[in-house]
């Protein structure tokens, strides 16, 4: 699904950073990875990388044989738009608009008709166990939900690629563990591919594979149980 080949990034400034000094990593269809590794070893930049945000200063960003990195900007919006969904550590949800509203959102920038929004939201919403919670404010929900919500509007445009930048790392172990077996079952019933980057060994453990980040560069690749 995803290659990268000898991926290096600069960013320029009073001084040249290097966040990433040689990346080379296949992830494949259906893979659920966790990406760890200390601060400022570069995983943000992969993140943005993988997710078209940005592009390589050197090397190939390939996705389905194409390069990102070659990929003009309206190209990049293209492939963000329909191949990848994000959540992220602060849930990233509109304060003024309902939970079903958020949810719709992509939709409708999309421009899917009001009556396939409708069934989709609500499909999406009951996956996440949020059906009673539809036409609530964010501010009316807890930590655990509003993640939810966040991850029913990753889900619903059915996006074949989840980019999760620490998705438990604002909630307590008991509301962490319920949206890694969402993100769990997610992946087993959806098939999603999911990145994601995480300072927590327990979700990392979540996980089929664990790729280390340090200074830029793979420290380690390595199979996880997956637990189930
Ligand atoms: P991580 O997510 O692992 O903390 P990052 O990818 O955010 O790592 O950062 C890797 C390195 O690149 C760090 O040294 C960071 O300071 C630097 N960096 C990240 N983003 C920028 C930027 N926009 N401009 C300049 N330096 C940056
Ligand atoms: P579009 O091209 O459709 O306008 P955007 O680039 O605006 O899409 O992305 C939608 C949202 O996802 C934005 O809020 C953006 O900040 C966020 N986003 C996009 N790519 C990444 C990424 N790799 N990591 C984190 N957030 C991302």
């Amino acid at each position: 699904m995803l290659k990268l080949h000898n991926v290096c990034k600069s960013y320029e400034g009073k001084s040249q950073v290097t966040a990433l000094a040689g990346i080379d990593l296949a992830i494949g269809v259906g893979e659920m990875v966790a990406i760890m590794g200390p601060s400022g070893s570069g995983k943000s930049t992969l993140l943005n990388l993988m997710g078209g945000l940005d592009i390589p200063t050197s090397g190939e960003v390939l996705v389905s044989g194409k390069d990102l990195a070659r990929s003009n900007e309206k190209e990049r919006s293209l492939y963000r738009r329909s191949q990848i969904s994000y959540i992220f550590q602060a849930y990233h949800l509109m304060p003024t608009l309902k939970v079903n509203q958020n949810v719709a959102l992509p939709l409708h920038l999309a421009g899917v008709s009001s009556g396939e929004i409708s069934r989709q939201v609500a499909r999406v919403l009951q996956e996440v166990g949020l059906v009673a919670r539809a036409n609530h404010l964010p501010d009316e929900l807890s930590g655990g939900e509003r993640q939810r919500v966040a991850i029913a509007r990753a889900l619903v445009t059915g996006a074949p690629l989840l980019l999760a930048d620490e998705p438990t790392g604002n909630l307590d172990s008991a509301r962490g563990e319920e949206i890694l077996n969402l993100l769990r079952s997610i992946h087993r019933e959806r098939g999603t591919t999911i990145v994601m980057v995480t300072h927590d060994h327990h979700a990392a453990s979540a996980c089929d594979r664990l790729i280390k980040l340090r200074d830029g560069r793979v420290e380690g690749d390595s199979a996880l149980g997956g637990k189930q």
